[in-house]
């Protein structure tokens, strides 16, 4: 009999980054061109089934996407809440999502000083580049979260994301 457990993980990040496109990836293996805001809180469900350490887990994750757009909205607090873990984002074509990853770093930290990290760099299907995957690599070394160079259009390393995460936080 495999262990059921149940792990909360949030989705962070500037607006347009990817985080709804790669949920929904993820969940519905689709991918939708338009940009849909994500107003109030969405939380998705979503089973993933692993060996640690000779046992069998199956792991509900419980994915919730960001409230709003804004960094500091003090409603964060409450969404980071009891989450064991965070996919924290960037897009690998504009340069200042990527400069903002240590603030969200910083605002999730703060709320669940405990809890595990992946980054990803998103979109990595587009040519314009404006990171080097060398400094994705130097960031995530220091902060000692998995680097991930994902695309939720092309579905590479969404699944491998979210799998890594839940192997971290179980
Ligand atoms: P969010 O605000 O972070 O939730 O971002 P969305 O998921 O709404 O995506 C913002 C825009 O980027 C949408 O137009 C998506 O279609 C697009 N997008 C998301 N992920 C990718 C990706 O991996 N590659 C490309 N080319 N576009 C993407
Ligand atoms: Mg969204």
């Amino acid at each position: 009999m495999a262990e059921r457990v149940l792990k909360k993980v949030c989705l962070l990040g500037d607006g347009a980054i990817g985080k709804t496109s790669l949920i929904r990836r993820f969940v519905f293996d689709q991918f939708d061109d338009r940009y849909i805001m994500t107003f109030g809180t969405k939380v998705v469900k979503k089973m993933v089934s692993m060996k640690k350490d000779g046992r069998d887990l199956e792991v509900t994750l419980m994915i919730w996407d960001i409230l709003g757009q804004r960094m500091h909205d003090p409603l964060h607090a409450a969404y980071y809440q009891g989450a064991s873990g965070a996919l924290i984002g960037f897009d690998i074509t504009r340069k200042e999502t990527f400069d903002n990853m240590r603030e969200w770093v910083a605002a999730f930290r703060k709320a669940s000083p405990n809890s595990h990290l992946l980054f990803f760099a998103n979109k990595s299907d587009l040519p314009n580049w404006e990171v080097t995957e060398e400094q994705f690599n130097d960031l995530s070394k220091e902060f000692g979260a998995p680097p991930m160079l994902t695309s939720a259009k092309m579905g590479k390393n969404v699944e491998e994301s979210f799998a890594e995460i839940a192997r971290m936080m179980c």
